[in-house]
Order: structure tokens, then sequence, then C-alpha cells
């Protein structure tokens, strides 16, 4: 931008600022859930250019996190690395994860005139939705981009997985040359983003052969040659369509990650202890949270701090003092007895969710709430790809919430949970659609020790969160 340009913007910038903060205080003071899109939307419409600007002017430069499962859990362990090394991440907040929740963050740091003021340690590190990565990178203009996964999620928001690869692809081609690429090596659909890619790439993945499942699940989503579609092979599948692969028609194959996960002993809900080697050495991670899922989170955020040059010591400090997202097997007690809230919102989450929780000896009982709200998508029907059979395992009782607690109660009907293994009485189903009154109902049918776990759709877990705020048993998600 031209030294002219640039005055003659100024008073739009610092208007956008100023309408943006406005916004922020009085979405604040209407205790609309602490404004965290709409002061963007606002300052984005009076002054298009205004989020470009504000991220070229983050000192060390921005990194977009995106894929379908695992982003929130991965930018809190990268972010805090990044606190760990000494650099002052900023980050944005779940639920704003569109380029409006992006500039709401910038705008938070801005002056009245619409100048960032953030220290020289400052690094912007934001989760993107997978449906608005174009828009993100286009404005954010990252040094880094970093690819959890591609799930089927939501059908009727994002279509096909391949249509979202596709955005994926036209996205990566706006990308600044020398930006880093750091991409899942066991999922077929990231990997193959970087086939022909001429940015810096560096994949992670994992090698322990111990995980892998017997064969692909039914779910698995995507099971084709990116290059040529012929059916892929597995050597070994983790779980969806996470493993490893190659193609026997054009030979298109996993590539090698350069840092990968040797060695994962799984201590079921409490956690891993993962061996892996990076570009810089070996390293030993504890990671207290459960679940093959979240040792790929793991080490998508060891991968990325890596090409950042962040040290393995401050990463695994991170990862070891890693804590639950926002309802992502959030652990509390509630009246002596226990919870575990975990969000669901696509099959493959679902099933390695219920895979986790079911392998636990103290989880009695369960709780589904399915909501069709927009952000849980309309349509419900992603719950016959869940493996609701496995709901035959264990617990002695089943509860159905939500508003579409019937459709819940028709699957597991089909689910057939009358076929548990003797000895174990099969579960009772039981239908509330009031997830409050369905939590309660729980509480009371579950004795002290053992563990309720709620598996609730977005709109579902804010509505019970919100209640378990202002009884004081969880933070309200803005201050968390
Ligand atoms: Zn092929």
């Amino acid at each position: 931008m031209s030294p002219t340009d640039q005055i003659k913007r100024r008073p739009r910038r610092a208007l956008a600022v100023d309408a943006g903060k406005a916004t922020r205080w009085l979405s604040r003071r209407l205790g609309k859930g602490g404004g965290t899109n709409y002061p963007g939307l606002v300052a984005q419409r009076i002054d298009p250019s205004a989020l470009r600007d504000l991220a070229a002017s983050v000192p060390n430069g921005c990194v977009l996190i995106t894929g379908t499962n695992g982003k929130t859990t991965t930018t809190r362990i990268l972010a805090d690395a990044m606190r760990r090394s000494g650099l002052e991440p900023l980050t944005n907040r779940e639920g704003s994860n569109m380029t409006p929740g992006v500039a709401t963050t910038l705008l938070a740091q801005s002056d009245a005139l619409g100048s960032l003021r953030v220290g020289e340690r400052a690094i912007g590190i934001f989760e993107i939705d997978e449906g608005h990565l174009l828009p993100a990178i286009q404005a954010v203009q990252p040094r880094l981009v970093l690819f959890t996964n591609l799930l089927r999620d939501q059908l009727d928001r994002y279509f096909e997985l391949d249509w979202t690869a596709h955005l994926w692809k036209e996205a990566l081609a706006e990308l600044p040359e020398s930006s880093t690429v750091v991409l899942n090596a066991d999922d077929p659909q990231v990997a193959y983003l970087g086939d022909d890619l001429s940015n810096p790439v560096l994949y992670y993945g994992i090698e322990d052969a111990r995980h892998a499942l017997a064969e692909l699940e039914h779910v698995s989503d995507s099971r084709r040659c990116l290059r040529c579609g012929a059916d892929l092979q597995y050597s070994h599948v983790f779980y969806a369509h996470f493993g490893h692969y190659s193609c026997p028609v054009c030979g298109w194959s996993r590539p090698d990650p350069r840092l990968s996960a040797w060695k994962i002993d799984l201590e079921g809900i409490d956690g891993s202890r993962i061996e892996a080697v990076t570009p810089t050495g070996a390293v030993e991670l504890e990671l207290p949270l459960g679940g093959l899922f979240n040792a790929y989170n793991a080490l998508a955020a060891a991968a990325a701090a890596s090409a950042l040059g962040v040290g393995t010591s401050s990463v695994a400090e991170a990862i070891g003092a890693a804590r639950s997202a926002f309802g992502r097997l959030e652990r509390f007690t509630v009246e002596g007895k226990n919870a575990c809230l975990a969000l669901v919102k696509n099959p493959s989450g679902y099933n390695e969710v219920l895979r986790l929780l079911l392998a636990d000896e103290h989880t009695y009982g369960l709780l589904l709430a399915l909501n069709d709200d927009g952000p849980d998508g309309r349509d419900v029907s992603w719950i016959w790809d869940v493996d609701l059979e496995r709901c035959r395992e264990r617990v002695r009782f089943v509860i159905c919430s939500g508003r579409r607690a019937q459709d819940l109660a028709l699957r597991l009907k089909y689910a057939e949970l009358s076929k548990a293994d003797p000895p174990d009485p099969p579960p009772e189903v039981l239908v509330e659609p009031d997830v409050n009154k369905a939590f309660a109902l729980g509480l009371a049918n579950v004795p002290d020790g053992n563990t309720l776990c709620v598996l609730p759709t977005y709109t579902a877990m804010w509505e019970l969160r919100e209640t378990l705020a202002k009884s004081g048993h969880l933070e309200t998600f803005w201050k968390s």
C-alpha cells in the first residue's frame, strides 16, 4: 500500500476498529457469549482489508490450524508450547474460528487508530474452520498451516470429503511460497495435499503397529487413492481411514513422516505415554489426555512447534500440561458423583470416544444428547454410522436426550442392546429430551465412585454446560 493510500485508509480503519471495539463492549454487556465474532464482522464490513493489515503486523507471523477433529486441542497445546518458549501467542476462541473471529482477536489488541499494539514476541495461533481456510489464508498469509485430519462431518454443511479436500488444495495455492505445511501422513486425504506442493512440508504420523485394528471400520470415510481412484491397500489401520496405506495401481503411498510416534502406551482415559522421533531428536511425551485421537493432536502440535523452531523441552512440557478443551473429555464432580463430558460431532469421533469411555472400568451409564440446530448439523442421519452396538459393553443404562432423542432411541433399538453378553444384564434405555433433566436422572442412577459419561452434540453441550457453569461446576466458556 502506498503512503497516500495509507493516509486515505486511516479514517476508515479507525472507524472499523472503533465500531468493532464498541460491538465487543456491547455484546459483553448484553452477555452474548463474550462477543467472539460480531466485533470482527462489523470491522470487516467497514474496512475489508482490516484483518489482512492487522495480521501482517503480528511480529512473529501467524499460524493456522484446520481439520475436522482435534483443532481446538492441537491449538491449545501449540500455543502453550509457544508460551513456554518465550513467545506471546494470540489465539481465537472456540466457536469463532472463521475470519471474523480472528479479526476480533486482533481488534482486542489494537489501538483506536487501528494499529496493532502487541509485544515483539507476539505470534498468532489461530484455529480455522475447515470450510473457511481459503479466506483465512488470503487474509492472514500464515507462515505455517497445520492440517489435523479430514473426516465426514455434518454432510448438509460440507457435502463430501472430496469437496473439502478440493477447497483445501485451492486454499494452499494462495499460500506464500516460504510458508510451511504440516500434514498428517496417516490420513490419505490430508497427506495428498503435500503431493506436488512446492512449499516446505513436514509430515507426522504413528508407527506403533500394536494399535492397528483388524480391518477398516465401516465408517471409514476415504479409502480411495487420491491420485488414480483405485482402492488403497492398508497394512495397518489405526481408526477411521488413518493408517499405513499404499495404492496397488499407481504406487502412491503414505509419505514417511519426519515426526513419528514409534511407541504409544495408551493408559485409558488418563492419557498416553508417547516415544517419538522429531527432526531434532528423540523425545518422550506424557500426555494426560486419553485416546489415540489425542495422541495425534499432540503429534500435530509437536510437528508444528518443531517446524517453527521451538525446542522439544517446551513442547514436551506443553503436552504434559495439556488439559481438556471445552467439552473434550472434561471430567468433573457434581455432588460427589463423577461425570465426563465429551463433545461428539461426527461418526469417527463418536466411535473413538465410545471406544475410550467404554474401556474405562468406572464408566457406569451413558447420556447421549442429539440436537439438530445449525452447529450440530440439521441432518442427524450420521448417528446410523456410529457403532452404538458398543453400548452392549459395560454400561447399565443409556439415556437418549436432546431434541432428537427419539432418533437416538430408534438407533439404539436397531443396535439390539439386549444382545449384551451374559452375565451382564442388557443396559436399560431411557428417553428424556430435556438435557438438564436427563443429566440429573443420569447422576441419580450412578453409584458413588462411578462415572456418568455425557456425549452431547454442540448445542446440547452448550445447554448443559451453561447450567453447570451457573451452579459453579464449570467455568463459563469465554473465561475458560
Ligand atoms: Zn493410485
